[in-house]
């Protein structure tokens, strides 16, 4: 059992005009098991959580606090969030050139695990995890994102996700730019890594399609870098009805 702490979480980010106030007063608690969807306008602040819980470096936090299970994540490099159970899926993953697809696999199992993974076990496991989510196996040779459609990197983080064995997945509109077949498909391997090993989700979404496949416990929604609303699965359904407009109208701007 792992608990993700957020605690009063400002975050500032530094712009051309100075340094911007993003995140202001962020309490937010996802325990294994549970999944959590983050939904909120364009520019709330969604991805600005997920890097800061990520350690991106550009994410400045001013005050507050993120532990898991009482360790302090913000004092933890990033390999170091990875080793202790946090996966954190990017909206815009980067490339890395020169690098398979099998080897950063691998390589991200050991740095996790301590240990390589025995080859036969591990090989079979990557054939069927691409399998479930209808890789090609050639997929398995080229380098990571490198020329990846939206569809194919989306799916990668998901072959992540589900060999990596995290304690708390971090994902960032994992449904972007997915046709609905592909939805279907990373929707299904969220839903069998949560039953394989009880993970934890924070889901951060725009819309509300995903959370037809991925059923949330809670939703939280973010309006100008604080959570303005929560509820269960009931606030996304009204969500999809009513849009952001409520919130975007009477919410002031600013920490
Ligand atoms: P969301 O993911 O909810 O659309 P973001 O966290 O991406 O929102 O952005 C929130 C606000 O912070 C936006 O106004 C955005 O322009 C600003 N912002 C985020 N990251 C940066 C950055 N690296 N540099 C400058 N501004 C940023
Ligand atoms: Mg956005
Ligand atoms: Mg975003």
């Amino acid at each position: 059992m792992a608990v993700l702490e957020i605690r009063d979480l400002h975050v500032t980010v530094e712009t051309d005009e100075g340094t911007t106030p993003i995140l202001n007063g962020v309490d937010l608690t996802v325990r294994t098991g549970e999944t959590h969807a983050i939904m909120g306008p364009n520019g709330s602040g969604k991805s600005t959580l997920a890097y800061t819980i990520a350690g991106h470096p550009k994410y400045t936090v001013t005050q507050g606090t993120i532990t898991l299970d009482g360790e302090d994540v913000l004092a933890m490099s990033v390999d170091e969030r990875a080793r202790a159970g946090l996966f954190l899926a990017m909206q815009y993953p980067v490339e890395i050139p020169g690098v398979t697809v099998t080897n950063f696999l691998r390589t991200a199992k050991t740095a996790i695990d301590g240990e390589a993974p025995a080859i036969r076990s591990w090989t079979k496991d990557v054939k069927a995890a691409m399998k479930n989510l209808r890789m090609d196996p050639k997929f398995a040779a080229r380098n990571v994102n490198e020329g990846f459609s939206g569809g194919e990197k989306k799916r990668h983080e998901i072959l992540q996700l589900e060999l990596l064995k995290p304690a708390i997945a971090v994902l960032d509109e994992t449904d972007s730019g997915l046709d609905v077949d592909a939805l279907k498909i990373v929707s299904e391997g969220v839903n069998r890594a949560k039953e394989a090993t009880d993970l934890g989700v924070l889901l951060i979404t725009h819309y509300t399609r995903i959370l037809r496949y991925i059923t949330p416990d809670f939703v939280h929604v973010l309006v100008n870098g604080r959570v303005a609303e929560e509820g269960g699965p009931e606030l996304a359904e009204r969500l999809e009805n009513e849009g952001y407009d409520r919130y975007t109208e009477s919410v002031p701007a600013g920490p």
